[in-house]
Formats: C-alpha cells, structure tokens, sequence
C-alpha cells in the first residue's frame, strides 16, 4: 500500500525546503515533490545573501530577523558554511550617503553604522573613487546557495526524515492527495512552493495575484590572489531596491540623479552586489528585467554595465570571468511574499523580489503554523 504523508511539499527551492524543516519540527511526516534531479532554480542561482537590513518595517523585517536566527542554525546542523556576515553599501553620491546615515538612524537600523568618508576609507579599504560614506550591517549572512541546497536537503532527508521524490513533477492537487508524472502522493495537507512555476499549479488563482517573472544576470569573477571583501558589497543602486529604504531622506534625489547619470543602468535594473565565495572568488549580481517568458539570453552589454559598476567600487575590473548564469524568480508590486489558501488544507507560497531565501524559514513556521494550529 502506497505511504500517507502528514505534509506533501512541491518543490526542493529554499522555500520548499524551509517548509519541510517546519513541518519536520512540529512532528509531521514529510515529502518532497521535486520535478528535477535536484533543486535547479532560483535558489542554487541566487547570490545566497540572506539579508536583514532594508526589509519593510514591520512584518518583512520580522520575517528576515527569525530567519536569519534559523539559516544560522540550519547552516550548523546541516554543514552548510557561512561564506562571510555583514553588508556594506558604498554610497557614491552625497545623496545615497543621506539615505543610508539616516537608515542607520531608525529603529530597523539599530545595530548598523554608517561611516563618514575619512573613516569609511580607513575602514573599508577594498572600496575606490568617490566614497561619500558606507553603511556597514553586521547581520547579514551568505551562503553558497548551489552547494548549500543540496546540503539541506540531504540533512533533512537524514536528520528529519523528510522524504524526497526526484524527478517527479506535480500534475494537480486534490484534498488529501497529489498527482504526479509517477502516480498519486497521499498526503493529509499540501504546500505548492513553485516557485515562478504559476502555470502548472492553480495557474487560475496565480494568474490575478499580481506576480511575474524577472530574469537575472549574474557572474562568477576573480581578481587578484587574496583579495578579500569585508562582506557583502552593494553600491547606490541597490538602495532603488530596498523597500526599508523608500521613504528615507535622499532616496528620491538619489532615483533622480541616477536617472541622469546611470539611466541605461536603471533601464536594465542594474544594481551591484559583491559576495565572495571560499575559493576567494566573487559572486557578482546582477541585472532585472521583467518579462512573463524571461528570454535565456545573457547580454554582454548588460554584463558590462554589472562590471562597471563593480570597478566603480572596487577600483580594478577582474582579472577572469569564471562563469556568468541567469536565474529568473517572481517579482510582485504588491506583496513580498505571495500566500493563498485555496481549500483548508493546501496552501500556495509565493516568494517575491529577490528576497525569499531571506524570508524563508519564517514564512514556512507561518504557514505551518496556520495547517496546524495550536489548540
Ligand atoms: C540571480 C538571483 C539572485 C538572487 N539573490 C538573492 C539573495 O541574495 N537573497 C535572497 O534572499 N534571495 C535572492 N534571490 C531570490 C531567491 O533566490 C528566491 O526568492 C528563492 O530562491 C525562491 O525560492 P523558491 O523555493 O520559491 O523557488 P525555486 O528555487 O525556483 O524552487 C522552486 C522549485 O519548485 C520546483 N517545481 C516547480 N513546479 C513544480 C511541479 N509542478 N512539480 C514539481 N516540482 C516543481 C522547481 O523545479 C524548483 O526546484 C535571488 C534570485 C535570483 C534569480
């Protein structure tokens, strides 16, 4: 007789795999239904930033302050190695410096500084040119998202008895169960974490949730042999991106002079992180571009914008390109994280704007929590 599962879970992405370490923690039996071999999406394409700053107060900054609490015991338990903490945003305009003194002011910016230059150069000696301050948050952690999904994954399967079914794609669900390319999967509830899938799975109930597709460009580099960032690295244009940020002092005189001075930039949602990996190479993001069917092509133009931005900072262009992808995910206007209840006992997350492996592990123990709750 086929086996019956508390929790079928679709997809082996962060968001996937966050739920089934919940459900695995509150005592369910768990499997995982995954149409590839292993987890190929947005998650192992990721920079692997799992940030805290510049969240939406409220909620989202919750969200990413317990799971960040959770990736570091995940990341323990699991063998996954912290590549470096921390983030620092070069401000290259005065008005970029602005928007950050006065982030690092609030209460969502308790724990970070901001540096004025003469002390940012002393500090951060890695960042050239023109540095008009650099807001430095101790929280943020990276992690190899390609070697660390499957780590979690193994972990789970060994440490939680999460059960895992490879190459098995999720044709429907029904209560209490779900079909599949290799038959039916018994389970009492169900989780859809597709991530940018929305047509294979309630394509009905996603087509009006407000979501799309952004397509990504990312590089893999090297400069010289033992150059090490302090952290995590953004510049200007990342400060456009975080929500936290929007209604700072600066951030508009910031958007207006960036579309003078960096309008192809901004044209290609071009903004520049920096991470590094522990064979010392960086991970480089990256490029936005929104589209329903993100093409596969990898623009050398838009590369080059990502590299000038990265020698603006950096001061030297790499010495090898090692590798460049593209990664796609679902981007919202509305909402960050997209999650619907479609009967009682399923439910469809949706992680949004390049923020999911940040938000993970606490959305999964709300979603949890709300198939279980406690009486
Ligand atoms: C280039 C890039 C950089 C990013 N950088 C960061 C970052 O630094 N920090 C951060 O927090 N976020 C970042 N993000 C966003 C983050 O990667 C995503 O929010 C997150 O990975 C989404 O996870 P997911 O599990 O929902 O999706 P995915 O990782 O795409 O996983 C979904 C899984 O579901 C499977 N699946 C779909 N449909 C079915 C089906 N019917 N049957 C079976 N399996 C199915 C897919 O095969 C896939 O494995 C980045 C994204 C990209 C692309």
């Amino acid at each position: 007789m086929a086996e019956t599962f508390d929790l079928a879970i679709v997809g082996a992405g962060v968001i996937g795999l966050a739920h089934a370490l919940a459900a695995a923690r509150s005592g369910r039996r768990v499997v995982v239904i995954e149409r590839d071999v292993r987890a190929n999406g947005a998650s192992v394409r990721m920079s692997g930033l799992v940030t805290v700053a510049g969240h939406a107060a409220g909620q989202m900054q919750r969200r990413a302050t317990r799971s960040r609490e959770i990736w570091a015991d995940v990341c323990a338990q699991a063998g996954v190695r912290i590549e470096h903490e921390g983030l620092a945003i070069v401000a290259r305009r005065p008005e970029a410096a602005t928007a950050l003194a006065a982030f690092a002011a609030t209460e969502a910016g308790a724990g970070s500084s901001f540096y004025l230059p003469d002390d940012a150069h002393a500090l951060f000696p890695q960042f050239k040119g023109d540095v008009a301050g650099v807001f430095w948050s101790p929280d943020e952690i990276r992690v190899e998202a390609r070697s660390a999904m499957p780590k979690i994954a193994a972990w789970l399967e060994d440490a939680h008895d999460v059960a895992f079914r490879w190459e098995t794609v999720a044709t429907g669900v029904g209560e209490g169960e779900v079909f599949t390319s290799r038959g039916r999967i018994a389970a009492e509830a169900v989780v859809v974490c597709a991530g940018d899938d929305f047509r294979t799975l309630f394509a009905e109930r996603l087509s009006g949730a407000g979501l799309t597709r952004v397509k990504s460009q990312m590089l893999r580099v090297r400069l010289d042999d033992g150059y090490e960032l302090p952290g995590a690295v953004a510049s200007d244009l990342a400060i456009l991106r975080l929500p936290g940020f929007e209604a700072l002092d600066g951030v508009a005189a910031l958007h207006a002079r960036l579309e003078q001075e960096q309008p192809d930039y901004l044209a290609h949602g071009v903004m520049l992180l920096v991470s590094q990996s522990a064979d010392g190479s960086l991970v480089v993001s990256g490029s936005r571009q929104t589209d329903a069917t993100p093409d596969p092509f990898q623009s050398q133009a838009v590369d080059e914008l990502i590299l000038g931005e990265f020698e603006a900072v950096l001061g030297k262009r790499p010495k090898q390109i090692i590798s460049r992808w593209i990664g796609t995910y679902a981007v919202s206007g509305e909402r960050p994280v997209f999650v619907d209840a479609p009967s009682e006992r399923v439910r469809v997350v949706v992680a949004a704007n390049a923020a999911g492996a940040s938000s993970a592990f606490s959305v999964a123990e709300e979603t949890i929590a709300s198939l279980y709750p406690k009486s």
